[in-house]
């Protein structure tokens, strides 16, 4: 719930800010509430719905990176936690399944199976969030787990919302990221009713490359996906929007795309981030090679554009980006 939300069940707004205060203190999703949290605890049980996930895997490989495997009700959704420099990130999924059908990305395998509720995302960073390292805590959520953000906007616009409400766990609001494949509609809503950062999945630099790898996303050229972030550039020219690029293999990464992607973006305050394709069973792309990946790169930083490359996390625990398939794992 909301603050306001719960203000109004409780008719208080300063039980409403105890209650979830309290909430978020604690290290693992409570049971039960207790009567004596902002004294309606037991009141507020009565009138809602207490559940959590079963956590059915954790695996964590070698770099610290973290992959949990998150049973709710027989609907299984995968939630990572990448620890980093003082902060951990944790990578929230918005659908069990994803609605796009991406060809490098594993989580088409596993067709639409449904939309996730707010509390469900909310769930997945309560128990991520839990285990981070003490000097690496959660501060970061980015919305890159499986599944398409803007085909399920309402619950996660709520969500986001949720993360960066005061008291708690009020995240900064850049901190949270909402990555899309480029529905150009939700983006529009997006950019208007939060101020939460965007990322969009481009991964090519033409339209008929683009349609190979992201064949769902032929009525949006790259034109009309890249429209809402250069209108928004008038209105705020200092919000930052996040360009991801994956990068395969005598695909998208020759110095020709480098500069098409540095023309695409002129007007847009934007940050570029290069993906090296992580590859899983059955797909047929590869990613370049080091050298392939930092000369391009290189390319794009040298006309003023920030461009960072995400070398992978947890590839071997399948955790990466695109890796997401609940591999082996079974509801109970
Ligand atoms: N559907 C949203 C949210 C998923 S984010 C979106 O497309 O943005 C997942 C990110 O990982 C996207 O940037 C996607 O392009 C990237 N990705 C998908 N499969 C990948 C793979 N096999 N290797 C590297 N990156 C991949």
């Amino acid at each position: 719930m909301t603050v306001a939300e719960m203000s109004a069940a409780l008719g208080s707004p300063a039980r409403a800010r105890e209650l979830i205060g309290w909430l978020w203190r604690q290290p693992a999703l409570p049971r039960e509430l207790p009567d004596t949290v902002a004294g309606v605890g037991r009141r507020v049980q009565a009138s809602t719905s207490l559940s959590a996930p079963v956590v059915r895997e954790r695996v964590q490989s070698a770099d610290g990176t973290t992959k949990f495997a998150l049973d709710f009700d027989g609907t299984l959704v995968e939630t990572v936690r990448i620890p980093a420099a003082g902060r951990s990130t944790i990578c929230v999924s918005s659908q069990a399944g994803c609605t796009r059908h991406c060809v490098f990305c594993a989580a088409k395998e596993l067709g639409f199976h449904r939309h996730l509720r707010a509390w469900e995302m909310l769930a997945q960073f309560f128990v991520a969030r839990a285990g981070a390292p003490a000097d690496a805590p959660a501060r970061n959520v980015v919305f890159m787990g499986m599944g398409e953000p803007m085909d399920n906007l309402d619950e996660v616009l709520r969500a986001v919302r949720v993360l960066t409400q005061s008291p708690a766990p009020q995240l900064k609001t850049r901190s949270v990221t909402v990555s899309t494949s480029g529905v150009v509609p939700g983006m529009r809503r997006f950019l208007e009713e939060t101020k939460a950062s965007l990322a969009v999945s481009l991964n090519a630099t033409t339209d008929e490359t683009r349609a190979r790898l992201m064949p769902h996303t032929r009525i949006w050229p790259i034109a009309a996906v890249l429209a809402p972030l250069r209108e928004e550039a008038v209105r705020a020219p200092k919000r930052v929007h996040f360009i991801e690029y994956v990068l395969f293999d005598g695909v998208n990464d020759t110095d020709a795309d480098a500069d098409r992607l540095v023309g695409l973006l002129e007007g847009i305050p934007a940050r570029v981030n290069l993906i090296p394709h992580n590859p899983f069973l059955g797909s047929r792309l590869s990613p370049p090679s080091q050298a392939r990946v930092l000369e391009f790169q290189r390319c794009v930083a040298a006309r003023g554009i920030r461009c960072l490359v995400r070398w992978p996390k947890g590839r071997e625990i399948a955790a990466a980006c695109g890796q997401l398939a609940l591999a082996g794992v079974a509801p109970r």
